[in-house]
């Protein structure tokens, strides 16, 4: 009897333990099931969804080439593996682990019915597996990164199975344009299809495309004017290429790597993170900071996802993400810090843009990094160390990069782009002056502080 192979965020033939021991065991249905309302406010955004139709596409074409297809349901997961094991007589399910909390529990909804089997391979390290001498899990990145790299390399990458066995009989499968993932009216996805090219092909292209630049990785990361970084972030994210791939192939580029490679020791760390702490997307994980008064801004939150705050660094970087799907890590981290400090706005606001607009959005690396920037994590930057958008734009060298996201300023001199004395006609004040800022954020904590 044939196995199915529950697909999620794993779409890819090579490196797919669940894959390859599907088509060991003899013919394989393989599956993608999109559940909109199990997820709740999680529910895939917009970006996401873009990227999903393009990455199944991709993923369908190359399964039949091998003779085989991608079958597409939607509904509750247990209740559709259910009615295709009812279709065809499958008994077993291949997937591989994620930590999403509503893939956990539809993943024991299934093996109430059927026999599922979890597979190691998104990751580095298998989740829960990095712990601490006395076998407690780690809540700060630094001890988690040492004691994953104590476990690296990763194995070899396997290789896409070279044929795969169809079942008797194919299961009834959705359309996947009847799901309407793309965007129509308005069509907001332009720059999306000028930047990227969803899919595993793609993802490996950009892999060796950045393996020949790992090496300046370590000067270059930080500076948004050039492509420094590998933006790799959605393929690892869709699993359109294997954490071990992209590791063995950068190491073997040679050079120094070694920063590199921590940062994807940091997307292993955020999943070690949302299993110990499952809400960790919704709840400050320092309890105090339920206390702190955010503001109720919907003026100023808009203003910060259009672009139009009158810090060029941050209008530029709200304009890439709007654009692109993507932001360099240096310029989320201003724009970031500058809606929780200086808008004082709630972070989960942020967190809920950055899911729907990002096409990296990813429930573990998101939440972690957005607590990290608000100072209410569990391994987090001070609240009260508030960064200066204005100081870090110079530093960091973003003249080129606000000049090719904030046009209105282009034709200002790299001494003035940052911070123009008079801004040119189409260009927005500031929001609020940086010093006023800055104390109105201390004298929010103080308060919190006060009430301890
Ligand atoms: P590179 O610098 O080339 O790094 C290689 C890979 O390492 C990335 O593709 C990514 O998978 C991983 N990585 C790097 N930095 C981080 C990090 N800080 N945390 C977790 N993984 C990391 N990243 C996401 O993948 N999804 C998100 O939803 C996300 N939300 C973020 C929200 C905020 C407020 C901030 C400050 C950062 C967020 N990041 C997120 C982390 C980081 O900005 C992106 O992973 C990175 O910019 C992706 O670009 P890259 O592929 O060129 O990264």
């Amino acid at each position: 009897e044939p196995s199915i192979v529950w697909f999620r965020r794993d779409l890819r033939l090579a490196d797919q333990a669940a894959l390859l021991a599907a088509a060991q065991a003899g013919a394989v249905i393989p599956v993608y099931v999109l559940d909109d309302e199990t997820p709740k406010h999680c529910r895939m955004g917009g970006a996401s969804r873009w990227w999903l139709y393009h990455s199944l596409a991709s993923l369908d074409a190359s399964l039949r080439k091998l003779g085989s297809r991608l079958i597409l349901r939607r509904g509750k997961v247990h209740e559709e593996l259910a009615a295709i094991r009812r279709e065809t007589g499958a008994r077993v399910v291949h997937a591989l682990h994620h930590y999403e909390p509503w893939w956990r529990n539809a993943e024991k909804a299934v093996a109430k019915t059927m026999q599922i089997v979890l597979h190691d391979g998104n990751y580095l390290a298998p989740a829960g597996a990095v712990k601490s001498g006395s076998g407690a899990p780690y809540k700060i990145f630094t001890p988690f990164w040492h004691a994953l790299k104590d476990r690296m390399p990763p194995a070899h990458p396997s290789e896409a199975p070279a044929k795969l066995d169809s079942p008797e009989h194919w299961p009834a499968s959705d359309k996947l344009d009847d799901w309407k993932l793309l965007p129509t009216a308005p069509d907001w996805a332009g720059g999306f299809r000028e930047e990227w090219t969803p899919g595993e092909k793609g993802a490996l292209e950009r892999l060796e495309d950045f393996a020949d630049r790992a090496e300046r990785y370590e000067q270059c990361r930080n500076l948004p004017s050039i492509e420094g970084t590998s933006r790799l972030s959605p393929h690892l994210h869709f699993g359109e290429v294997s954490p071990s791939t992209v590791w063995q192939r950068v190491a073997a580029a040679g050079g120094s790597v070694d920063v590199f490679l921590s940062e994807l020791g940091w997307r292993d760390y955020a999943q070690n993170v949302t299993l110990q702490f499952p809400d960790y997307g919704s709840k400050n994980a320092r309890e105090a900071y339920d206390r702190l008064q955010w503001r109720d801004d919907a003026e100023g939150l808009q203003a910060w996802q259009q672009g139009r705050t009158g810090y060029p660094i941050v209008d530029a970087g709200m304009r890439e993400l709007w654009h692109t799907g993507w932001m360099h890590n240096r310029v989320r981290m201003i724009a970031a810090s500058f809606l929780v400090k200086h808008l004082l706005i709630d972070w989960r606001e942020g967190e809920r843009w950055f899911w729907d607009t990002l096409v990296d959005a990813d429930y573990g690396s998101n939440a972690v990094n957005w607590q990290w920037t608000a100072g209410t994590g569990v391994d987090s930057n001070m609240f009260v160390r508030i960064m200066a958008p204005l100081t870090q734009s110079p530093k960091f060298d973003a003249a080129g990069y606000i000049r090719k996201w904030v046009p209105e300023l282009a034709k200002l001199s790299d001494a003035d782009i940052h911070d123009p004395v008079f801004p040119p006609q189409g260009y927005v004040p500031k929001i609020v002056p940086h010093a006023e800022a800055r104390a109105r954020a201390l004298a929010a904590h103080d308060a919190m502080k006060a009430q301890a």
